[in-house]
C-alpha cells in the first residue's frame, strides 16, 4: 500500500519532534495517557446513553514494556478510531493545536535569532522550555516520534467490527490497513529508537522509570493505568512441623526451618493514585493528609505552617492547594530558587511550575492549581487562555493575603515564625515595585518595637500614637542595641513615643517607597525634621541657635564639605552630637550602598548637630575664645566621634588621631 504523505505543517513539526528541540522526551507518555484518557473518557460519556452496560470502572489504560522487542504498548478500551479518524487525527496535526503550537515556535525562532518576540499577547505566557510548550498546545501523540523509531496505532471505534492498524516511521508518511482486534480501543506501540551517545532510550522499557513517570505526569488520571510488574516474594512451602498454621504465619516452633526461598511472581499493579487529594472534599481530609501530601509532592522535611485549599467557581473554574511552608529555603533569595506553581488540567500535570501563578512576593508558597478551563487539548484560543491564568493569578494574590491576614490574626505565634521565614519577601515585594504592592502588603508588615520589645504590626503602632504624635518613627541599624544607642534614640523614648527597630538592610529602602501609613508619615529618628517638639521648645532652639550663630559658622567653615550644616539640636538626650542627614539618602542607606559591589559612591548629605545642654557645648565655646586652631581640632573631633556613633567610618583617620593627641598634650 501507498505511503501517504503528512500535512505541510505537521512535517515541520514532525521534523522539529525528531531532531528534538526539546531536551525533555519524557513527557511523550503522558501524551499518550492523555489522549488514551480522554478516549475512555468519551466512550464513558457515550455509555451513559445506549444502554451498553459499559461503567467507569470497566476502562482501563495499560502499558506493556517488552525488553525483547524493545516496544513499549499504551493500550486503551475506549472509543477507539475508525479508518476516517485515524486519518484525519493521526494524519494531520489538530487544526488549532498546530496554529498555537505554531505561533509559539515562531516566537521561540524570532527569539532564538535574537529578535525580540512578537508583541502578540498570545504569546507572552510561553515558557522558554520546550516541553512544556508541547503539554501546553497538546501537540501530543507527535511527541512520541522523540523516542520511537515507528509507532503503530492499531484502533477498533466502538460501534464498529472494523479494526485498523496505522503505522508511521516518521517523515517519510504513514500507511493505513485493515486489520483484527477483539475489542474496542487503541493500542499505540512504539518502537523504541536505538540508544546513541548519552540517549538512553531503554529506559523507557524499565519498569522503574515508567513508574515514576506515571507518578510524575499522570498520576491523577481518572481511570486506573495498569501494568504487569515483576515482584519477588518469599515462595510458600510445608512447614515440617505437626503444628497448624494460619496461611501467612510464620512458624516460630523449635525445630529446623529451611532457608526462605524467593520465587518471581508477575502481579498486575495499578501505578496511578486516580483522584487528585485536591478534588477531594475538605470535609474529609485531616491536617494529617495535607501535611503528608506536602512532604511527599514538594520534597520538604518539615510540615507546612499552612494549607490553603479552595474551589472557585465562576469566569474561571480551578482547585487550588497552597503551602506556606515552615522555614524558607537556603536558596529563596537567589536566582537558582524555583518558584512557581505546578498547572494542572483536569489532573493532568501540564507545567512543572508556573511562575505567573503567583506574585515574586509570593514566591515562598509551594501547591498547585487544577483548572479544566486551562486545557491539555487546544481546542481554545490562546488569548482566552492567558487570560483565564491571569485571573487565577489574581484569585490566588487575593487568597494568600487574605489567609496570612487571617493568620495575623488568630494565631500570633504561627504569624510571626512565617514573618521570620518570609517578611523579607513581603518587604522586596513593596521596595521592588516602587511602593505600588504598599496598599496590598502593608498590613502584614511587621518591625520590632523599641517600647515593647517585641514585634507589632504599623495599625498596632498606630494606634498606640502619642497625643501630639503625627509621624511613624523609625530608626535603622544593625541590631536593637546599636539602635538604642543612637544619640537620637533616647529623646523620642523620654517624649513616651514607640520607635519601630528596623534591622534589614532593605528596610529603609522599603519605606521610602512607601507613601507613609493610613496618612502618617515614616520618619527616620536621625532625620533632622522629627516633629514632636512643643512650640515653645523650637522657639527656644531658635533663640539659641541665633545666640551661637558665629560659634555655628566657625565650626562649618572647619569642616568645609564634609557637612552640610551644623547646628543646635534638642534631641541628643546624653549625647554632645551627633550626625544627621538632609536630602533622600540617610546614612543608613549611604550604609548598605557602600556595601554593596556597584553602590560605593552614593553620599548622604551629613548635618552635624550639637546638644547645647551638653557640657561639651560649653567646653567648644571656650575653644572659640581660646583662638581658631582649638576651635578646629574640637570640632573634628566631635565630628569623628558622631561618625563613629553612626557606626560610619573616619573620612581621615590620620587627621583624627591628630586632633586626639593635640588634646592629650595641652
Ligand atoms: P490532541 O490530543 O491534542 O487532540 P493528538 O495529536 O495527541 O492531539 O491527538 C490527535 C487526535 O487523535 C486526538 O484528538 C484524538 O481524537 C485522536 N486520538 C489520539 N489518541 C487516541 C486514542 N488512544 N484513542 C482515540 N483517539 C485518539
Amino acid at each position: 500500500m501507498a505511503k501517504k504523505q503528512f500535512k505541510t505543517e505537521s512535517k515541520r513539526l514532525l521534523d522539529l519532534m525528531i531532531n528534538s528541540v526539546y531536551t525533555n522526551k519524557d513527557i511523550f507518555l503522558r501524551e499518550l495517557i492523555s489522549n488514551a484518557s480522554d478516549a475512555l473518557d468519551k466512550l464513558h460519556f457515550k455509555a451513559l446513553t445506549d444502554n451498553s452496560g459499559i461503567t467507569a470502572g470497566d476502562l482501563y489504560i495499560r502499558i506493556q514494556p517488552d525488553k525483547k522487542a524493545r516496544t513499549l504498548t499504551i493500550t486503551d478500551n475506549g472509543i477507539g478510531m475508525t479508518k476516517e479518524e485515524l486519518e484525519q487525527n493521526l494524519g494531520t496535526i489538530a487544526k488549532s493545536g498546530t496554529l498555537a503550537f505554531r505561533s509559539a515556535m515562531n516566537a521561540k525562532d524570532a527569539k532564538d535569532a535574537g529578535e525580540k518576540p512578537s508583541e502578540d499577547k498570545e504569546t507572552d505566557i510561553i515558557p522558554d522550555d520546550g516541553p512544556e510548550v508541547i503539554g501546553q498546545f497538546g501537540v501530543g501523540f507527535y511527541s512520541a516520534f522523540m523516542v520511537a523509531k515507528k509507532i503503530t496505532v492499531l484502533s477498533r471505534a466502538y460501534g464498529s467490527d472494523e479494526a485498523y492498524i496505522w503505522t508511521s516511521e516518521g517523515l517519510d508518511g504513514y500507511t493505513i490497513e485493515p486489520a483484527a482486534l477483539a475489542f474496542h480501543g487503541t493500542t499505540v506501540m512504539l518502537e523504541l529508537k536505538d540508544n546513541a551517545g548519552d540517549e538512553n532510550y531503554d529506559k523507557y522499557l524499565e519498569t522503574y522509570t515508567l513508574r515514576e513517570l506515571v507518578k510524575k505526569y499522570s498520576d491523577y488520571i481518572r481511570y486506573p493505568i495498569k501494568m504487569e510488574v515483576e515482584t519477588t516474594r518469599v515462595k510458600e512451602h510445608e512447614c515440617e512441623c505437626e503444628h497448624e498454621h494460619e496461611e501467612g504465619e510464620e512458624c516460630t516452633c523449635e525445630h529446623e526451618h529451611k532457608e526462605p526461598e524467593y520465587e518471581t511472581v508477575t502481579e498486575d499493579q495499578t501505578l496511578n493514585s486516580m483522584v487528585p487529594l485536591w478534588r477531594r472534599n475538605k470535609a474529609e481530609l485531616k491536617d494529617e493528609d495535607y501535611n503528608s501530601f506536602y512532604t511527599d509532592k514538594f520534597h520538604d522535611y518539615e510540615a507546612p505552617l499552612m494549607h490553603i485549599h479552595s474551589r472557585i467557581e465562576g469566569a474561571v473554574t480551578y482547585n487550588s492547594l497552597l503551602y506556606i511552608p515552615a522555614s524558607a529555603p537556603y536558596n529563596l533569595y537567589s536566582k537558582n530558587y524555583k518558584r512557581g506553581l505546578q498547572l494542572y488540567s483536569n489532573g493532568v500535570l501540564i507545567m512543572e511550575s508556573c511562575e505567573d501563578l503567583l506574585p515574586e512576593y509570593f514566591g515562598f508558597v509551594k501547591g498547585l492549581v487544577d483548572s479544566p478551563d486551562i486545557s491539555l487539548n487546544i481546542s481554545r484560543e490562546m488569548l482566552q487562555q492567558n487570560r483565564q491564568l491571569r485571573a487565577i493569578a489574581a484569585g490566588l494574590k487575593k487568597k494568600i493575603r487574605s489567609e496570612l491576614e487571617k493568620m495575623l490574626e488568630n494565631s500570633r505565634s504561627d504569624y510571626e515564625k512565617f514573618y521570620e521565614a518570609f517578611g523579607l519577601s513581603l518587604k522586596y515585594g513593596i521596595y521592588e515595585s516602587y511602593g505600588m504592592e504598599a496598599e496590598n502588603l502593608q498590613e502584614l508588615l511587621m518591625f520590632r518595637s523599641a517600647k515593647e520589645d517585641k514585634l507589632i504590626t504599623l495599625k498596632e503602632y498606630t494606634d498606640a500614637l502619642m497625643e501630639n504624635q503625627t509621624e511613624i518613627y523609625y530608626a535603622c541599624g544593625e541590631s536593637p542595641e546599636m539602635i538604642r544607642s543612637l544619640p537620637q534614640y533616647k529623646y523620642l523614648i523620654d517624649k513616651g513615643c514607640d520607635v519601630l527597630m528596623m534591622t534589614d538592610n532593605v528596610d529603609e529602602f522599603m519605606v521610602k517607597m512607601m507613601n507613609g501609613y493610613k496618612g502618617k508619615p515614616f520618619k527616620s529618628i536621625t532625620d533632622n525634621d522629627v516633629n514632636i517638639a512643643s512650640e515653645e521648645e523650637k522657639k527656644a532652639m531658635e533663640a539659641k541657635q541665633a545666640e551661637n550663630r558665629e560659634l555655628l559658622d566657625a565650626m562649618k567653615a572647619a569642616l568645609g564639605e564634609k557637612v552640610k550644616e551644623v547646628r543646635l539640636s534638642a534631641r541628643l538626650a546624653d549625647s554632645p552630637a551627633a550626625l544627621t542627614s538632609e536630602g533622600p539618602l540617610s546614612l543608613e542607606m549611604e550604609k548598605v550602598l557602600s556595601e554593596m559591589p556597584l553602590g560605593g559612591n552614593a553620599k548622604a548629605e551629613r548635618i552635624l548637630e550639637l546638644n547645647p545642654d551638653h557640657p561639651v557645648f560649653e567646653a567648644l565655646r571656650k575653644a572659640k575664645d581660646a583662638g581658631e586652631a582649638e576651635l578646629t581640632n574640637y570640632t573634628k573631633l566631635l565630628y569623628g566621634e558622631a561618625l563613629l556613633m553612626a557606626g560610619l567610618k573616619l573620612d581621615d583617620p590620620a587627621d583624627f588621631a591628630a586632633a586626639v593627641n593635640a588634646l592629650m598634650i595641652k
